[in-house]
């Protein structure tokens, strides 16, 4: 263990380390003020001397820059040939890290980064490859096919990072690796990065790296400290799917990857998510590459709200803003459970990762506890209304934030306001917000509930307690950073505050009764010239079935009424933007 204490990130910044300048420029305009924990310990160490090292770190802490920023002060950029050598087992993630390091480098243009990997045209790379390069990204299996065209000299590989060694390994690609080893000089550094230490992993480390120091920024097969895990359980198989819309439909604003365990049942899955209206899209190994890079592609720029996937096909994922993971069903291997929950809770951020389970399954549930060291909170399938009252609520902020373009309706309106002008400002609201939520309504009405709720000890569940705080995006915050403020405030860990909904000038969360006392040290605060103040919320939220009743109370006393006269005076003719059957 790498044993100079890792200071608290904040405290530190890159310019405290003896960079290069050119460098020092290029991690500025990226933005980055304080390394991460895992560069705190790889950057210093590495820059005071050559040596091996093992870094356990999970994907999203920063661990690109951590080998990266080191390896480039290590090249020399003069001589152009190959020196760093990073292997990496997608090659999403390989064209990540070679971009990654041309942003670093951009103050210098003798450096030059090239990535290989397969499904792509061999030829073009072998040119990239023939001008020159002092730094090589590549998958392992279309590296062992440059080496032997003779297309690739790694003889002075001087730097040898092999990244996501697990996953590596876990796809099969023991052999090429030890081949690709047997390629470089004994006396390069290997710099070993792996979310989770399997004994495969180890055997590496034992047979090719020089005592080498191991660096930890958490447990050893822990999951990520941000990341809230929730599981549901169904009562039978046959409500997966019910359960996994119900779940999409109570985060109107979801952003999320759905893992399935074969490519068939991706693909069904996302097929019948299409077909019901959602904004979802299937990835995994049956499609061709161009294909992957197509959906990968629209998911980035969230043009699909949803992507279901298969483990293979997801690794290597690194996008930011993944707001929730879903399990369609847990994997085999618990490992696996920690790479899909890493996708969110990237770069700081918290994020949920959740599991649908039949009764059989939630036995696993314990030991996945064991593994990633993480609490797991058994939250109970919102009830069709919990849904209604969520949707209905989006709805309303929606149509508060949207911003009109006049230019483009003006030629109506008068014709518009003619039609209306009979009906007072409530009227036209009810039936507006109708026209829209009556798909929602009509469906879920009488859906009915698909909890297993045989084995729920209502006394058993932990009692929370839901607030009101007078902060909201107004005040910048989405549900994410306003629970990272209240954590940061009042020392409630993140994962303990849940079911935060966040509105125009406030919102809601729920804490644990136990933690209630720890909120004395937010309220009375200032916060942007304005006192924070925190109210209960008058109705009390239990365990048991009552425990998700997640609406503001405000409408929940109005709900009844407010369905019945929209029910009465709406227009039921129903504009299908989603089917529900
Ligand atoms: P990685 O674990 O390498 O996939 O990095 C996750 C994300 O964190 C990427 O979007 C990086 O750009 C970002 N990142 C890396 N280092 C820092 C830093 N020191 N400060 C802020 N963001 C960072």
């Amino acid at each position: 263990m790498y044993n100079t204490e890792t200071q608290t990130q904040g405290t530190i910044t890159f310019k405290d380390y003896p960079l290069l300048e050119w460098i020092q420029k290029a991690i500025n305009d990226l933005g980055y003020q304080h390394p991460t924990p895992i560069q705190q310990q790889t950057i210093p160490l590495l820059l005071e001397k050559d040596t091996d090292i093992i870094a356990l770190a999970q994907t999203g802490t920063g661990k690109t820059a951590a080998f990266s920023i080191p390896m480039l002060h290590k090249i020399n950029p003069e001589i152009k040939h190959p020196q760093a050598l990073i292997i990496a087992p997608t090659r999403e993630l390989c064209v990540q890290i070679a971009n990654d390091i041309k942003n670093l480098s951009k103050y210098k243009p003798e450096i030059h980064t090239v990535a290989v990997y397969g499904g792509a045209n061999i030829e073009t790379q072998i040119n990239a490859l023939k001008k020159g390069c002092q730094i090589i990204a590549a998958t392992p299996g279309r590296l062992v096919d440059l080496i032997d065209r003779r297309a690739v000299d790694l003889s002075d590989i001087k730097i040898l990072i092999l990244d996501e060694a697990d996953e590596m390994l876990n796809m099969g690609f023991k052999d090429d690796i030890d081949y690709i080893i047997d390629q470089t000089f004994d006396n390069k550094q290997t710099w070993l990065f792996s979310a989770t230490m399997p004994p495969e992993v180890a055997r590496i480390a034992k047979n090719y790296m020089n005592h080498p120091v191991e660096i930890n920024v958490g447990n050893k097969n822990a999951a990520a400290p941000n990341i809230e895990h929730i599981y549901y359980v169904i009562s039978s198989n046959k409500h997966r799917y019910l359960a996994l819309k119900r779940i999409i439909d109570y985060y109107p604003d979801i952003f999320g990857i759905i893992f399935c365990r074969t490519k068939a049942d991706t693909q069904k899955i996302a097929d019948q998510l299409i077909k019901d209206g959602y904004s979802a899209d299937a990835l995994h190994g049956d499609l061709s590459q161009a294909q992957r890079d197509f959906v990968m592609k629209r998911f980035r720029n969230h043009q699909i709200q949803l992507l279901v996937a298969t483990d293979v096909a997801a690794r290597g994922i690194d996008i930011d803003n993944i707001t929730h993971v879903i399990n369609y069903d847990l994997p085999d291997d618990l490992e696996v459970y920690t790479h899909r929950s890493g996708r969110t809770a990237r770069a700081g951020k918290s994020g949920i990762s959740i599991a649908i389970v039949t009764p059989s399954e939630s036995k696993k549930i314990k030991d996945l506890e064991r593994f990633t060291k993480a609490k797991f909170h058994r939250s109970l399938i919102p009830t069709g209304i919990q849904v209604c009252e969520k949707q209905l609520l989006y709805l309303v902020e929606r149509i508060k934030n949207t911003s009109v373009d006049e230019s483009a309706i003006q030629d109506y309106l008068p014709a518009v306001f003619e039609s209306l002008k009979d009906l007072s400002k409530e009227e036209l609201i009810k039936k507006l917000v109708w026209e829209e939520f009556n798909r929602f309504y009509t469906y879920y009405q009488n859906a009915p509930d698909i909890n297993n709720l045989k084995d729920v000890d209502v006394s058993s569940h932990r009692q929370t307690q839901r607030y009101f705080i007078n902060l909201g995006e107004m005040d910048g915050f989405n549900w994410r950073s306003l629970k990272d403020f209240i954590s940061d405030e009042t020392g409630i860990p993140v994962t303990n505050i849940k079911n935060t909904d966040v509105k125009k000038t406030f919102s809601f969360f729920e804490i644990s009764s136990t933690d209630t006392d720890k909120l004395s040290s937010l309220a009375g605060k200032s916060f942007n010239n304005r006192i924070i103040s925190i109210e209960k919320s008058n109705k009390e939220k239990q365990g048991g079935h009552k425990k998700t009743e997640y609406s503001s109370d405000k409408f929940s006393h109005k709900k009844k009424e407010f369905f019945k006269n929209s029910f009465e005076e709406g227009n039921k003719k129903e504009k299908r933007k989603r089917i529900y059957k």
